[in-house]
């Protein structure tokens, strides 16, 4: 049999081996993809060692070791299981990371992000024994996934930036589920951040016409406006402490902003250690009526009042990943134009440097860095 290299953990918190396995025959349904990019995210540093499964509120189970994360992987379909019919080996595809147990009520109705067993391979979720039947994260070079995970991909986009699908796809979904789009207006929260700036990229290619963003680095938050200036608007949660402490400058910027009405929706991107009373800084921008998203990770618990909520008629739902379909929408948006990805800067890493690439992804560029590892490269 022949053999790969893979990228494995083999203790929580330890660094990566690069060692040789077998590589995997993929089964009836599945499919084997050569990975030829995998992105990497700050938070698999958190989630390589464990922190995650210890901060949430219910047990979760971690990845058996020793494990292969990567949890983006872009590359060419090897080899098709023999009842695949339609995909064919050769095809620049991106692999949803997203698995169900395919035989609930949830996953039968084809709401796979709903399903109890939910669980994003090569990086963690809630059922061992999906981690067991698809042990390969995109830090490898080949991994099997189900046939119906796959995205195919436009010839003109790079497996780099297609490894960046995580990101725009969990922003894309949010965003659908706030109708967003002409005439409509969100607020991102944490926009120059790596989430953030996906979510703006993505709201301008679904035709969002009022994109307004907080961060805090004045020269990032540039950057980010000059993306599409005559749409998108940025506020410095870092500027000066108005004379008046019961002023709350954000509320004043974005309901200038807004014709004075407040904001149609608020995507909350804000990264894990972030407070919970940022979050509800920017939820206060909402008009009435108005809905908020979450995809960030603040683990605050959040001082919302109820009452608050329920006169202004405003709504708060949270949103993870994104399904099979959303990634085709995405490859489609991008093979049309729609979607410009040309901002970003990819830094890309061989396999052998993935620990200094995991841990060197503190840049000054903030969402405009993507850091992939090419496990092509070794
Ligand atoms: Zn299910």
């Amino acid at each position: 049999m022949a053999s790969m290299i893979a990228a494995r953990v083999h203790e929580y918190g330890a660094p990566m081996r690069l060692d040789h396995i077998d590589i995997p025959e993929p089964r009836p349904t599945d499919v084997l993809v050569e990975v030829k990019a995998c992105g990497i995210v700050p938070n698999l540093q958190r989630v390589i060692t464990n922190f995650f499964a210890t901060k949430s509120p219910e047990p979760r189970p971690t990845l058996p070791l020793p494990a292969i994360f990567g949890l983006d992987p872009a590359g060419v379909i090897a080899k098709t299981g023999e009842q695949v019919r339609d995909l064919r080996a050769g095809e620049r595809v991106y692999v949803n990371p997203v698995r169900g147990c395919g035989a609930c009520r949830m996953c039968r109705s084809g709401q796979i992000l709903d399903c109890p067993k939910f669980t994003l391979q090569g990086y963690f979720g809630r059922s061992l024994d999906i981690m067991r039947d698809y042990p390969y994260g995109g830090l490898c070079q080949f991994i099997t996934a189900p046939a119906s995970a796959i995205v195919r991909l436009p010839d003109d986009l790079s497996f780099e930036a297609a490894a960046r699908f995580g990101y725009l796809g969990t922003a894309y979904s949010a965003l659908k589920k706030l109708d967003a789009g002409p005439g409509r207006s969100v607020l991102i929260n944490g926009i120059s951040g790596m989430l953030g700036l996906n979510a703006a990229l993505i709201a301008r290619a679904m035709g969002a016409t009022t994109i307004l963003g907080t961060g805090r680095n004045r020269a990032l938050l540039e950057r980010v406006k000059a993306i599409a200036p005559n749409r998108i608007d940025v506020f410095s949660m870092s500027d000066e402490a108005p004379k008046d402490p019961t002023a709350d400058p954000l509320l004043g910027w974005a309901r200038k902003a807004t014709g004075g009405e407040g904001l149609d929706t608020v995507l909350d991107c804000l990264p894990p250690g972030a407070p919970g009373e940022a979050m509800m800084q920017a939820m206060r921008t909402l008009r009435r009526g108005g809905q908020a998203v979450n995809v960030g990770a603040v683990m605050d618990v959040l001082p919302l009042n109820a009452f608050w909520l329920m006169t202004n008629r405003l709504g708060l739902a949270g949103s993870v990943w994104f399904t099979t379909q959303e990634g085709e929408e995405m490859a489609a948006m991008a093979k049309a134009g729609t979607l410009d990805l040309s901002v970003l800067e990819h830094q890309v890493s061989p396999l052998s440097k993935v620990n200094e690439a995991i841990a060197g992804m503190h840049t000054r560029n903030g969402g405009f860095s993507n850091f992939v590892v090419d496990p092509s490269r070794v």
